[in-house]
């Protein structure tokens, strides 16, 4: 135990605000202020205030246990290592290794998603690996990777926001999945600047909108096309940066030109004169932004949609101009850091493609094997997890609980059942860890060091603050014994400085580039935007030309051409402008030259692409996977609340979380409950092609009339991804969480 307060991040969201944490006199640790943290200034939401007590919670796995005569018993640690091993072993035997599934989370630091990656590819020799990351943001990082070459959720640091002249927020209800971020938008309308909000539902965040866009579920699409339309009607079309910053526009204009706003209006609901105002508000301003998140990320044509409002910032002029452009605000703790370095079925270290000759002989070189003996790409999340008990006969999974997550739960959780072998690391007894056949008690945030990459690319050090209960192990641990056990001595450290100086290496010349970062640096700067080349890697120097980055000057190490203001004084605002980041004689660093500060702004010179040009992607409208019919003539939405953070597996074990939200909803408009008979509080069902949820009923007029919405915190009856619809998104392989059409009963009787 560490007797001074110790300065980390939250462990939920993907804000990673800080905090510091400070020793008990019982032993434990309670949260104070941290306000030198730019992001969030010391504020925190309830989530993360709360985080320690699920260090201590009187649920808290501290055996592993290993399932016995049908039961969950407790077992020491190498009775239940060899148990996995054995049973890797036969299932490999018996059926190759594309028969071990592995499945990650966006909440693992990233030196254990790298050695998760490594451990499936090397010591399994598996290609079936994915992670619930799937489910969260990989529209919006294909959609980005299309159009500029390269995906990093948010181009600029959010202190921008507050100094744009508009922001378009599509699909996010930030004032209750990440509070403390309001303020930036506060300040945003403080500053004579415009919130606009598009959400079918007035959430808390559209409350504080300057305008509030309600289209219908799943039409976010039409919507961008439809205020493209309007910007080239109305001669808004910066024709000067289309032309030298662009390509594929003539593609592009065409196919939004066929949306007229009368036919955009009849698909969305959004009346006219709602879209020419949104048009307006955003071209008259020097600078704005569009920020998508899951809204219109998670559906079957999320990477359209996405797609869709970029080609708005292209025409207007927006994307890599200072204070503006577009942005992805990823949701997970660590949803851009567990994108990037290969727990994702098609990717390896540094966000490098896992097909690409080049990137295997790198990686293969930096982790000792031979390139060929690499697997090759695996399948998607869903369709990772929809294989299971027929191609894929065994899981590991870390980090995740997709009986609560995954969309058709029900389903998945048949699936899960199927397996002839399912090992889960996790703190408490998830509902899915409760169908293991083993389950190993790990280590939580504040019992152990790591890095994280927040929505920013602001890559960040947590540091160990309490030591760890008797009887738990890191997954470091886990997965550095299942590799010996498995005939792998080496390569899979246990000390997590040690496994991210080997990330150092893999990411090095890749879009990703973390090589010139350290834990010093993070340490002592608050972060480090990425990319960061090492000063004196080739290769690293060609990722900062590929991604768009503007170097530093050899000089000072700080360039005032990251500094979108032009103004000195927020460029020391930068993580990578921070104290220590233009110091040349800084000795952490063996290659340190002129040490690089990190990059937080993108594209201001060059787009990642090959010609540095931003492409156009020509997009149209098309329908929901799941239109409503008469038997299903409802569309459900679903989201979170602000007392519950994902599947619930930890914020559900919290008593002042459980008591501000203790269950699901079912959200409706007074238009619908009077159909139904329903008063506030009644039991309501909600039926879809999957299934059935039952919750009690909230109503509000906050909600569109052939709309009902539902969290999807909780298990059981009122799990709401037991409706869910898997059909996914051809490119990102995103499934369409956010709309389906559901019958909506009422359940009193
Ligand atoms: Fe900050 Fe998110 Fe943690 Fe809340 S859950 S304290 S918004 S990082």
């Amino acid at each position: 135990m560490q007797t001074t307060s110790t300065p980390t991040h939250c462990p939920y969201c993907a804000l990673q605000c800080g905090m510091n944490l400070s020793p008990t006199p019982e032993g434990g640790v309670e949260v104070t202020e941290r306000a030198d943290f730019p992001v969030n200034r010391g504020a925190l939401c309830g989530k993360g205030r709360t985080a320690p007590e699920v260090l201590s919670s009187r649920v808290r796995l501290t055996s592993p246990l290993v399932r016995s005569g049908g039961t969950l018993v407790p077992a020491t640690w190498d009775e239940a290592l060899d148990r996995i091993a054995a049973e890797l072993t036969r299932v490999r035997a018996e059926h190759g290794p594309d028969a071990l599934g592995v499945f990650g989370g966006g909440g693992l630091t990233n030196e254990k998603a790298y050695t998760l990656g490594k451990f499936a590819r090397v010591v399994l020799g598996t290609s079936q690996i994915d992670y619930n990351g799937r489910f969260c943001m990989s529209s919006a990082a294909a959609g980005g990777i299309k159009a500029f070459g390269l995906d990093r959720g948010l181009p600029f640091p959010l202190e921008d926001i507050p100094k744009s002249g508009c922001v378009i927020l599509v699909g996010s209800n930030l004032a209750e999945t990440m509070p403390p971020s309001l303020r930036f938008f506060n300040e945003l309308r403080e500053n004579g600047g415009t919130l606009i909000v598009v959400d079918p539902r007035r959430t808390k965040t559209a409350e504080q909108a300057d305008l509030h866009l309600m289209p219908r579920p799943g039409t976010d699409l039409a919507l961008a096309l439809g205020l493209l339309h309007l910007v080239v009607a109305e001669g808004r079309v910066d024709e000067e940066y289309v032309r030298e910053r662009t390509s594929g526009w003539e593609e592009a204009r065409a196919a939004a030109m066929a949306h007229w706003p009368e036919y955009v209006e009849r698909i969305t609901g959004v009346s006219v004169p709602q879209l020419r105002e949104t048009v307006r508000l955003f071209c008259e301003p020097e600078s704005a932004m569009v920020l998508t998140a899951r809204g219109p990320e998670q559906q079957s044509k999320g990477t359209d949609t996405v797609g869709a409002w970029i080609n708005l910032c292209l025409a207007t002029g927006r994307a890599g101009r200072p204070l503006s452009g577009y942005g992805c605000l990823t949701g997970q703790g660590n949803g851009q850091g567990g994108r990037e370095h290969g727990q994702k079925a098609d990717q390896l270290p540094g966000y490098r493609k896992l097909d690409d000759p080049v990137a295997r002989r790198h990686v293969a070189e930096v982790w000792g094997v031979d390139p060929d003996s690499l697997p090759g790409p695996g399948r998607s999340a869903y369709e990772l997890l929809d294989a299971l008990g027929t191609d894929i006969r065994s899981l590991l999974l870390m980090g995740s609980n997709p009986v609560v997550s995954a969309p058709r739960a029900a389903h998945i959780e048949e699936r899960l059942k199927s397996l002839e072998f399912l090992a889960v690391c996790d703190v408490v007894l998830s509902e899915t860890a409760a169908l293991a056949d083993v389950v190993l008690p790990v280590t939580q945030w504040a019992e152990e060091t790591g890095t994280t990459t927040n929505l920013e690319g602001r890559v960040l050090l947590r540091q160990r603050a309490i030591t760890p209960p008797e009887g738990v192990r890191s997954d470091l641990e886990v997965m550095h014994e299942l590799a010996a056990r498995l005939g792998v001595e080496k390569g899979f450290p246990t000390d997590p400085e040690e496994v991210f100086e080997e990330l150092r290496r893999a990411s090095a010349g890749g879009p990703a580039d973390y090589s010139g970062i350290t834990y010093r640096r993070l340490a002592e700067e608050n972060g480090v935007f990425w990319p960061c080349p090492a000063a004196d890697d080739t290769g690293a120097a060609d990722s900062t030309a590929a991604t768009g980055a503007t170097a530093p000057t050899a000089a000072t190490g700080v360039t005032t051409a990251t500094d979108a203001t032009g103004d000195c004084e927020d460029a020391s605002l930068d993580a990578g402008a921070g104290a220590g980041a233009d110091d040349p004689t800084r000795d952490d660093d063996p290659r340190a030259g002129a040490v690089h500060p990190g990059t937080p702004r993108l594209f201001l010179e060059r787009f990642a692409t090959p010609d540095g040009r931003a492409r156009f992607v020509p997009v149209t409208h098309r329908p929901v996977a799941e239109e409503p019919d008469d038997e299903y003539p409802v569309l459900l939405t679903t989201g979170r609340v602000v007392a519950q953070y994902q599947s619930g597996a930890q914020t559900r074990r919290v008593d002042e979380l459980n008591a501000a939200a203790p269950g699901p909803f079912v959200e409706l408009h007074p238009r619908l409950a009077a159909r139904l008979g329903a008063a506030e509080g009644d039991p309501v069902a909600v039926v879809s092609r999957r299934g059935r949820a039952v919750a009690p009923a909230r109503i509000t007029t906050g909600i569109r009339p052939d709309t009902v919405f539902m969290p999807f915190h909780w298990p059981g009856e009122g799990r709401a991804n037991t409706l869910t619809n898997p059909a996914l998104d051809p490119t990102s392989r995103m499934p369409e969480f956010k709309v389906c059409a559901v019958r909506v009963e009422n359940a009193s009787s």
